[in-house]
């Protein structure tokens, strides 16, 4: 998508280098909001502390920091250069996270469905992309169809009862869209925006590269090796946490050949998003009906043996 490598680049030229400091300010921002948080303001129910459905603000704490375990995420998928990404993941028997972008996966369907059948969980990173700003909130249903049209996409792939995630394309995230989304039946189920802990933004001290963004390293022509070095720093540094990849282009295998066995020599655990703790308290409570439905099923059943 080169709009979209383009936009990644402008992007990336203006936050080098202080793209760290205004991460950590935003998780600061994240945990002051938190703390002062008025309860009773807070869920679509006005009851008490809302924590499931979409979120005010992006989920910036995984809680796998310090854990030795890691959740790879490979974004804006798929396309003819995941299926490198797959064989490497595959070598390892390592499970991912991949956030699906609806016209990648219109294009490359036989891609999605091995994603899929290879036993890794689909996330929903919008149908085309975009930077979600304050114009969708007075087009709420452009930006329910955003979600929409990817979740109609990877449902049908996904085993009952899986739990989805969305991750805002470029992190970018409005308060606003967590209460249009929520009003949604179908989106009101989902976990996110979920962010990332390594992996966003290349970062060069002393002449050692601490942490890499693989879109970066491309665009600066750097090979795979040098690249791993940057996730590799920053991955030892914060001992665990979720990975943020890309899964498109030409080196994104060769990065995951390169990190792969260094990280499974040193004992790491690998992850899908759904198995991390922290997210649980996030997912959306669902009604029992089920239950209830099954016992006026047995009533005549037992009525009749009573009888
Ligand atoms: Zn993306």
């Amino acid at each position: 998508m080169p709009r979209l490598s383009r936009n990644l680049t402008l992007l990336g030229k203006l936050s080098l280098g202080v793209g760290t400091v205004l991460r950590k300010l935003a998780i600061a921002a994240a945990a002051i909001a938190a703390a002062y948080a008025c309860p009773a303001a807070a869920g679509p129910s006005g009851k008490g502390v809302q924590l499931a459905w979409f979120q005010k603000d992006n989920i910036f704490r995984s809680g796998l920091r310090g854990t030795h375990t890691l959740a790879l995420t490979f974004d804006d998928g798929p396309n003819f250069n995941t299926p490198s990404v797959l064989d490497a993941l595959k070598q390892y028997n390592i499970k991912a996270t991949f956030f699906i972008v609806g016209v990648m996966a219109h294009a490359y369907p036989a891609v999605l469905a091995r994603v899929a059948a290879e036993g890794h969980l689909l996330g929903n990173h919008s149908a085309t992309h975009p930077l979600l700003g304050g114009h969708y909130d007075d087009d709420p249903q452009a930006l329910i169809n955003q979600i929409r049209i990817v979740h109609d996409d990877i449902a049908p792939l996904s085993p009952a009862g899986t739990i989805f995630y969305f991750r805002a394309p470029y992190g970018a995230w409005r308060t606003a869209h967590a209460a249009i989304l929520n009003a949604d039946p179908v989106l009101k189920n989902y976990v996110g925006p979920i962010y990332w802990d390594e992996g966003g933004s290349i970062e060069i001290r002393g002449g050692y590269i601490m942490s890499a963004a693989d879109w970066d390293c491309w665009h600066r022509g750097w090979d795979a090796e040098k690249c791993a070095k940057g996730y590799l720093r920053e991955i030892r540094r914060d001992n665990g946490g979720v990975v943020l990849m890309h899964c498109i282009h030409t080196h994104s295998g060769d990065l995951v050949r390169a990190v792969l066995p260094i990280l499974v020599a040193e004992g790491y655990n690998f992850v899908r998003l759904d198995q991390i703790p922290e997210y649980k308290q996030y997912e959306t409570p669902q009604p029992a009906a089920p239950v209830v439905a099954l016992a006026k099923a047995d009533y005549p059943v037992n009525a009749a043996a009573g009888r």
